[in-house]
């Protein structure tokens, strides 16, 4: 079978002939295998935008925090983008450059501690900024911002829609209007998501028209423009991006700041598992158990939801031989989805799941006691590393 037709959406860019080359049999399944030079790939390309900019970059740790790869993104990107307080102190702990922190809401105890280890704080309503004020004022070498809701954004579901009516999320423009905002420093905005450069620039043009006075406002040092730029997928304007940044930065003298997750580590990892059985079934599709789950591993397949790409797997019904793959917990909606193939599958078989380094190991959990995938690193020379593995131990640590 060729390249060509294997299943794999036009931004998908694994290395086919890399990913080819890894040595199975060396892999205990389930587990991640995260790819650090298509990571390290992903920071030159970002890298290339701060330079072309002087924008900074931080990292979404929300979407990708395996900290083992914290040294290496350091030397390309700025600092981190935390969404709480743990987040916040991996960052301090194994990032060590800037922290910024934006919250729905933070607990005295969180912003006290939040004081003491971020360099950016962002709030996202008058009432905590009213609570918080006191502690602001005295607080040395820390910025706040405020979120603002733009009331615009290009999301169609609402799952991952952070603009729409009803969001928790953000000021929008009328909020502002006669407040007194000497405190802040900066503005905060995300209502992106997986998109290219030309839906930021509509964004912009919202954003500049409801909160262009306070962009403006001598006090104000940086706009935070937020995640979801999918600044290191193959068909991404990045000649745009660079145009945006610079002219928003010549008009307002104002710093940029960008904190993509899934751009930093696109199609920089594998999911790997193993078919443990294959069950036929009555209904025309044998069905396969994985050693791997939707809802443990890969808890988005469900959420969003989202069809994975599997290396050499198509759409159902276009190879020979069809399965519908699910996982081994005994959640009926387990499931993977259908998928066919040129032979038969086995037992023991390994699949190999695409772009599996973002929004997975982030969200692992170990329901109905099912275990979390180890982290192996693979490199250049085909060098494969085990960076962790976890046991029951994981489990019944969470529970008592
Ligand atoms: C989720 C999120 C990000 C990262 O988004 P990606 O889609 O992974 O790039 C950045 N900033 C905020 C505030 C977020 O909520």
């Amino acid at each position: 079978m060729s390249d060509k037709e294997i299943f794999i959406p036009p931004w998908e860019m694994h290395d086919l002939k890399r990913v080819r080359k890894l040595n199975l049999n060396k892999l205990e399944t389930p587990c991640y295998v995260v790819d650090e030079d298509s990571l390290e790939r992903n920071l030159k390309i970002l890298a290339s935008v701060k330079k072309r900019t002087g924008c900074k970059i931080l990292l979404a740790q929300k979407g990708f925090s395996s900290f083992h790869y914290y040294p290496l993104i350091r030397k390309y990107l700025d600092g981190v983008c935390a969404s709480g307080i743990f987040e916040a102190k991996l960052g301090r702990e194994e990032f060590k450059k800037e922290i910024h922190i934006y919250g729905p809401a933070y607990s005295d105890k969180d912003f006290n501690q939040l004081l003491k280890i971020s360099d950016h704080i962002i709030l996202n309503s008058f009432s905590q900024l009213e609570r918080f004020k006191p502690l602001m004022k005295k607080a040395k070498n820390v910025e706040f911002g405020i979120r603002i809701n733009p009331e615009y954004s290009e999301i169609e579901c609402d799952m991952y829609n952070p603009a729409g009516k009803m969001s928790r999320f953000g000021l929008k423009s009328y909020e502002l209007k006669d407040k007194d905002l000497s405190i802040i420093s900066g503005i905060h905005f995300h209502v992106l998501c997986e998109e290219n450069s030309d839906t930021l620039e509509r964004v912009l043009k919202h954003v500049e028209e409801k909160f262009g006075e306070y962009i403006s406002l001598p006090n104000i040092k940086w706009v935070n423009f937020g995640g979801g730029h999918h600044i290191t997928r193959n068909d991404y304007d990045v000649e745009k991006l660079v145009t945006l940044v610079n002219d928003f930065k010549k008009k307002y003298k104002k710093q940029v700041i960008l904190e993509p997750g899934e751009a930093v580590a696109l199609n920089a990892g594998l999911l790997v598992a193993s078919v443990i059985d294959i069950k036929k079934m009555s209904f025309g599709v044998d069905v396969v158990i994985l050693d791997m789950s939707a809802s443990n591993h890969v808890p988005d397949v469900i959420e969003m939801p989202y069809r994975p790409t599997i290396i050499e797997a198509s759409a159902p019904g276009k190879q020979k031989f069809t399965y519908r793959l699910g996982g081994p917990t005994c959640l009926s909606g387990d499931v993977i989805g259908d998928y066919s193939f040129e032979k038969p599958l086995v037992v023991g078989q390994k699949l190999i799941f695409c772009n599996m380094a973002i929004y997975t190991m982030v969200k692992n959990n170990t329901f109905n006691g099912v275990g979390l995938p180890s982290i192996y690193n693979y490199k250049k020379s085909g060098q494969i590393k085990l960076v962790k593995k976890f046991g029951y131990k994981d489990f019944k640590e969470r529970l008592g």
